[in-house]
């Protein structure tokens, strides 16, 4: 059981389904945790126009393993466990052998995604457990706060395998566009990588916070004057923002030779940036989506030596709908986590049953 949204416009609710049965390579998990994506919002409103309803969000998912299929060897009942952005991929194609499975063709998402057993749509961690192929599955160091640490399944990766990408490191500047889940978790690992820090804003009212959080600088970025001051300066900047904004004002204080890299998916397309902008300085424009596996469980593992986790606002599965609208409003600090304890508390557990549809679904 758990909440999906059955339409873009109506609020999430109570939704009961099955999971797919236990197969061989397959890791039964309980679900304590799930942090809430922008990503969420935009696919329960259909925003990217490719939403199969019901969905049931949910791909920053901590838990307890509860079963194993006979084949799996990497984890037990009573283990605690992270399932992210993806459950399964072709595992034989030229980005998979790359530990990329993120660029695979064939990659199933969590939710609003074909499961490869059953053919019917996959379902997110806004739920009381999850069945997941053992490869998809990462270990969460006993060290962290395992609430704080969901965030890292999507928010971390996404923010962690384009800055190792590009390499950022002491020495370098680092420019982050925008302090929400994903813009918070880049200025931790700014400063955990030593790169100089500055982190662009729209809300004055986050400049305290981003310096606590790591950010040497922090730039109004509606203010023209602080963006001039800075120009042609950067190595790096990663935009994580989620909605169409000028990318002239990020892309012309990147030095010569340097780049921006989009994380933010918005519902409608940036303006398209100047040309002169790009070929005088040789500068580039990329993007990168969430990461693979294995560098999945590098940076659980970095976050674990490090101590790095999300700042979380905890929150009841029947609070989600107000949680959306405070995201929003860039009102979170800085990222909201399902406690699923809650789901107990459902109302249609005493005797009535929930929507149901496909109810032998994935
Ligand atoms: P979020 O928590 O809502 O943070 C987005 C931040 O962007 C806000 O806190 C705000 O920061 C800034 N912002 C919002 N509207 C803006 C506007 N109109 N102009 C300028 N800045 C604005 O969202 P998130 O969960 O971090 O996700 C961010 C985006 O990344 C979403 O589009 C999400 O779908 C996408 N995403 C992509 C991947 C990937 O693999 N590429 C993975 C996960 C998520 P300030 O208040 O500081 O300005
Ligand atoms: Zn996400």
């Amino acid at each position: 059981m758990g909440y999906a949204a059955f339409d873009p416009k109506s609020p999430l609710s109570f939704f009961r389904f099955q999971r797919r049965d236990l197969q061989p390579h397959d890791v039964q998990i309980d679900i304590q945790y799930c942090g809430v994506c922008h990503s969420d919002l935009h696919q329960a409103r259909n925003e990217w126009s490719n939403t199969t309803y019901p969905v049931v969000p949910g791909h920053e998912i901590i838990g307890k393993v509860v079963a194993v299929g006979s084949e799996v060897t990497k984890f037990k009942p009573g283990d605690t466990a992270g399932v992210g952005c993806l459950v399964d991929s072709c595992k034989d194609c030229s980005e998979c052998q790359a530990d990329l499975e993120q660029y695979c063709d064939y990659a199933v998402y969590t939710y609003n995604s074909a499961d490869r057993y059953t053919g019917k749509s996959t379902y997110g961690g806004y739920s009381n457990n999850i069945v997941v192929r053992d490869d998809f599955v990462l270990h969460i160091p006993e060290n962290l706060d395992p609430a704080a640490t969901a965030p890292l399944l999507c928010a971390g990766i996404t923010t962690y395998s384009p800055m190792r990408h590009w390499k950022v490191s002491r020495g370098q500047k680092f420019g982050v566009v925008g302090l929400g889940g994903l813009g918070h978790m880049a200025v931790k690992f700014g400063r955990a990588f030593g790169a100089h820090t500055v982190l662009f804003t729209t809300s004055p009212n986050k400049v305290e916070d981003a310096k606590r959080l790591g950010a040497d600088e922090v730039i109004i970025s509606k203010e023209p004057e602080q963006m001039r001051q800075h120009a042609a300066s950067f190595d790096f900047i990663l935009n994580t923002v989620a909605a169409p904004h000028d990318l002239d004002q990020y892309l012309s204080l990147l030095k010569r030779d340097g780049s921006m890299c989009l994380v933010g998916v918005p519902d409608h397309p940036h303006p398209s940036p100047s040309v002169g902008n790009l070929i005088f300085k040789r500068r580039k424009l990329g993007g990168s989506l969430i990461g693979g596996l294995k560098e999945t469980q590098e940076m659980l593992d970095f976050c674990g030596e490090h101590n790095i986790t999300s700042d979380i606002e905890m929150i009841n599965i029947q609070n989600i709908n107000e949680a959306y609208e405070r995201m929003l409003r860039s009102d979170v600090k800085y990222r909201f986590v399902i406690d699923l304890a809650s789901l107990q508390d459902e109302p249609s557990q005493d005797g009535q049953p929930g929507r149901q549809v496909n109810p032998v679904a994935a």
